[in-house]
């Protein structure tokens, strides 16, 4: 069959994304069949082998990088507005997510070069190199929350690496990816080194998952998924990098400046509206001010500003589906079920635009054990968990005591503390004084079920290249 360059083979399936601001159609896509799944493959390897671009000096990929760059900011507005209707994020939040994904592209523009040779001197009678090389076609699955900036985590340090990429966005969020696809094809990047599939996660994704063609798996999405996919990566043995779910622990001493701490709390779980993969969705607070925390965490909550995600001053829009709505609305009752009190949202809002949106309140419950489901359990959404901890090892068995590991955040004035807390804590990151900070140049990942692997940084450039050791006889 004949592929046009850059996208997907198709079926007749399409996929509709649905605007959750107001229930509209924000785009239609064709769903790739899992039999045309090898075509696709093979034009992937056969890009790897022709078009030079491994092969190529970093330099010349990093030019070709840069200049996607260029592309994804010459049409910053339009991408940024695309991606607010697939999922709803509020716009200033969309924008700086493809600001994120022009930053990843330079950065990996930048670190392309750092994929150097590491030679070993001479020891008598041989010499021997370490030498960094892709592994050909790779396989990139991203959820729908962050379509532009979990791709593009992706796609450039893969491609900096050599790869041939293979890239299936969420059927949640599927119009961004295509998008990034030709802005890298008109930026000289060749024919078939990034091409989309678009479907369901059980069809397409665990198709390309299990293929022979496709050498190495990177998958951001549920700990479930991840897991799912790891069974197959650990029977084929390739590798897979997994970013996964978090339920991350938002601690909160007596001697922190709690104006700050309060605001980062609550930007921490409800931006996005909670559908972040870090989203600080338990809080725990010294026993001693607990009361007095939360009532300011509630107040703020209660006065966000809950809108159409392009109003003025919105706060919180949408979340990213109907569908999803209907599964937070169903962690927060069961979350009453386990004797949850709902100190404020627990529903959806009425009237104006909520009407015809996926819209839900921001929500903060307290009264539950640290090992209820509803504090155990990932909702990725606006639903926050609140605990009181009597001291510093009441606060470390609460907060480690769950299968996640993503992240978490410490607020006390005290260094000392903060770094001992730090390193007590199981997390993959940890923010102190401050709050879902991110550079592309330090590594992400998770401990325990949040995730295999680091993703930015040169570890993040290292995930897609296998290392091969050269002995040279003198
Ligand atoms: P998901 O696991 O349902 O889907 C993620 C992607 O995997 C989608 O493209 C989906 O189509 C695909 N998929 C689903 N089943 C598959 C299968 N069997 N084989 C191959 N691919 C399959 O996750 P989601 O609902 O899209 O995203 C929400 C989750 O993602 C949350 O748990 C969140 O914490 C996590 N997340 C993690 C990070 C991180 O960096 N750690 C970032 C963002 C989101």
């Amino acid at each position: 069959m004949t592929l046009a360059p850059n996208t997907s083979a198709s079926s007749d399936e399409m996929i509709t994304s649905i605007n959750p601001a107001n229930g509209s159609v924000a785009g239609t896509v064709t769903a790739t069949s899992p039999a045309e799944l090898d075509a696709v493959v093979e034009r992937a390897w056969t890009a790897f082998r022709n078009s030079g671009w491994a092969e190529s000096l970093p330099h010349r990929r990093a030019l070709v990088l840069q200049k996607i760059a260029d592309g994804l900011l010459a049409e910053k507005e339009t991408l940024a507005r695309l991606q607010m209707a697939d999922n709803g994020k509020p716009l200033g939040e969309c924008r700086g997510m493809v600001e994120s994904a022009i930053g990843t592209f330079r950065y990996y523009a930048g670190v392309c070069e750092t994929l150097e040779t590491d030679v070993t001197p001479s020891r008598g009678d041989y010499v021997s190199l370490t030498v960094l090389e892709p592994f050909g076609v790779v396989a990139c699955i991203t959820p729908w929350n962050s379509p532009i900036m979990n791709d593009a985590t992706k796609v450039a340090p893969a491609l900096a690496a050599g790869n041939a990429v293979i890239l299936k966005p969420s059927e949640d969020s599927p119009l961004l990816a295509p998008e990034l696809a030709r802005i890298a094809l008109a930026a000289g990047l060749p024919e078939g080194m990034l091409q989309v599939v678009q479907g369901k996660g059980p069809a397409i994704g665990s198709a390309l998952v299990a293929h022979p063609g496709v050498r190495m798996i990177s998958f951001t999405g549920g700990t479930a998924t991840g897991r799912a996919i790891g069974r197959i990566a650990g029977e084929r043995l390739v590798p897979a990098a997994l970013e996964l779910g978090g339920k991350s622990p938002h601690v909160v001493f007596a001697d922190a400046d709690l104006d700050h701490a309060v605001a980062a709390v609550v930007a921490g779980i409800f931006g996005s509206a909670g559908q972040s993969c870090v989203a600080g969705s338990r809080l725990f607070v010294e026993a001693s001010i607990y009361d007095e925390v939360l009532q300011r965490v509630v107040d703020r909550a209660k006065s966000l500003k809950v809108d159409a995600p392009d109003a003025a001053g919105v706060e919180m829009g949408p979340l990213a589906s109907f569908h999803h709505r209907e599964r937070v609305a169903a962690f927060v009752d069961r979350a009453r079920q386990e004797g949850g009190r709902i100190l404020c949202g627990g529903e959806a809002p009425t009237g104006g635009v909520f009407d015809a949106g996926a819209y839900y309140l921001p929500t903060v419950i307290d009264g539950l054990g640290p090992d209820a489901a509803s504090c155990q359990e990932e909702a990725f959404g606006p639903v926050l968990v609140a605990l009181p901890f009597r001291d510093e090892a009441d606060l470390i068995s609460q907060a480690n005591g769950t299968a996640f590991g993503l992240a978490c955040g410490i607020w006390s004035e005290s260094f000392k503390r903060c770094w001992r807390i730090g390193r007590a804590l199981e997390a993959g990151s940890v923010w102190i004084n401050t709050y879902k900070q991110s550079v592309t140049s330090t590594p992400f990942g998770g401990f325990k079920n949040s995730g295999l692997g680091r993703e930015k940084g040169i570890d993040g450039l290292r995930l897609y290249a296998q290392v091969k050791s050269m002995y040279f006889g003198l």
